[in-house]
């Protein structure tokens, strides 16, 4: 019966979809050997270090990924860089088929004057830092400003906006990093603008994300009714259903009662930024108001972009335009791409799991004679690397230290950190 070798880079969501997808294939004449390699000691990708902390609920989707993990014939390998540790030609030499899941995340830029100035960040350095990412808890964050600024209209800015705007004690029995907390529980930021460019019948927002913000206990959220009223006026009945859901969930914050609270979060429309000013540090952004000649300014000191991703180059993968060039994932004989590098930053969680599924069908239909010229393990002898056995012991250490806090975990930071509760 042949049994095949397949090594996927990258312990993300469309990493884990792409073996469950590999595992549902095999059959009575098929088999895989599924090898996980990840640059992090500790997988799930965004589920660990993008989805908000205050969203436990989208977090379980971890229980499917460690069912994946100990379903047979998988092994995981973190804290193992591809083009560092291992190249991708020794990959290609070893596995019958080589599955890049590495995802996107390089923040895109405005390519404005002053989006270099201190106090300007992308959102792609501050969700790892309040998620614990170890390359990221270093992150100088201004938050010692009444004002910030959010450009964007998608998720990822709604993301970032609601965390500047919550009461940090909102967050506390969340998994928040330590660090993070500490800094939110400082902040002297009150006001959060999350600013789009074009009207609110455009924003890339989703429905339930709009709809639970309501729910927020000590947080103003400002939307203005004559934005909805013009936004429903310019696209009228005939409109589509995501696009009239979050109209109506836009338009019933707009109908909201403005309260006390010291903290407010204000949605802006129709705003494209022109420039971010400031002698050392970001002081304003200047605006133009779309479609008009009419600029405008507003002081602030933290500006946070969240206009989309971009993967990192990877020696040996060919890229452009900011994903793996690839046709229908297929990148070259017997190496593939899944997910935000495949197809670029777009889609939930779940979208992952019918387009991995999708091509780890084509994969299969390309195998030729299974390769038996050994895997990974000959190319790690002195690199330390983490283990599903290890990523437990970590899991269960972050689990058990967050239990007395009240928390769902309590995150390790460093990478020292991590590979010490990992026992290596
Ligand atoms: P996104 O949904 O593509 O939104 C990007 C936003 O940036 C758009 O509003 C876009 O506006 C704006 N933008 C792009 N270039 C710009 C520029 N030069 N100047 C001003 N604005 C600009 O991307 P995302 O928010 O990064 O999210 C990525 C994916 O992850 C999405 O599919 C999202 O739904 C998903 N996600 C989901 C959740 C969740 O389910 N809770 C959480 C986070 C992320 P234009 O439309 O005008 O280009």
């Amino acid at each position: 019966m042949p049994s095949y070798k397949v090594a996927i880079v990258g312990a993300g969501p469309a990493g884990y979809f792409a073996a469950q997808a590999l595992q549902n294939l095999q059959s009575d004449s098929l088999t895989f050997t599924i090898d996980m390699i990840e640059r992090l000691p500790t997988p799930w990708g965004l589920v660990r270090s993008g989805v908000a902390p205050d969203h436990p609920k989208i977090k379980t989707v971890s229980k499917v990924f460690e069912k994946i993990a100990t379903a047979g014939n998988f092994r995981l390998f973190g804290n193992v860089e591809l083009g560092t540790d291992i190249s991708i030609e020794q990959l290609k030499d070893l596995y019958d088929a080589v599955v890049i899941a590495t995802g996107s995340n390089v923040g895109k830029k405005l390519g404005i004057p002053g989006e270099d100035l201190p106090g300007s960040i992308s959102a792609a350095d501050f969700v790892p830092w309040y998620n614990a990412h170890p390359d990221f808890h270093g992150v100088d964050i201004a938050l010692d400003c009444d004002t910030a600024i959010v450009i964007g209209a998608g998720n990822v800015a709604m993301d970032v906006a609601r965390m500047l705007a919550l009461e940090p004690a909102e967050l506390e029995p969340t998994d928040t990093a330590d660090h993070a907390l500490a800094a939110f529980q400082k902040s002297a930021i009150r006001k959060v603008v999350i600013s789009a460019r074009r009207g609110p019948e455009n924003a890339a927002f989703t429905s339930p994300e709009l709809r639970e913000l309501p729910k927020l206990e000590h947080t103003n959220v400002i939307i203005s009714k004559t934005d909805i009223e013009a936004a429903q006026d310019r696209v009228g009945t005939d409109i589509e259903k995501d696009v009239k859901s979050n109209l109506d969930a836009m338009a019933l914050i707009s109908q909201q009662i403005e309260t006390t609270h010291e903290r407010t979060l204000v949605f802006q429309f129709l705003s494209t930024p022109l420039e971010i000013k400031g002698n050392t540090r970001v002081e304003e952004v200047i605006f133009n108001r779309t479609g008009t000649e009419e600029t405008f300014s507003i002081k602030c000191g933290l500006v946070i972009t969240a206009i989309g991703y971009e993967a990192t180059s990877i020696p040996g993968i060919p890229y452009a335009n900011g994903k793996v060039v690839n046709d229908l994932g297929k990148v070259e004989e017997n190496m593939y791409v899944v997910g935000w590098a495949k197809r670029g930053p777009s889609g939930v969680i779940g979208t992952n799991k019918s387009d991995a599924a999708e091509v780890m069908k084509l994969l299969v239909s390309n195998l030729n004679s299974p390769k038996d010229n050994g895997d990974i393990t000959t190319l790690l002898s002195s690199k330390v690397h983490i283990s599903q056995e290890k990523w437990e012991a970590i899991n269960a250490a972050e689990v058990a230290a967050g239990e007395p806090l009240g928390k769902p975990r309590r995150k390790a930071v460093t990478r020292e950190e991590l590979l010490g509760l990992g026992g290596v």
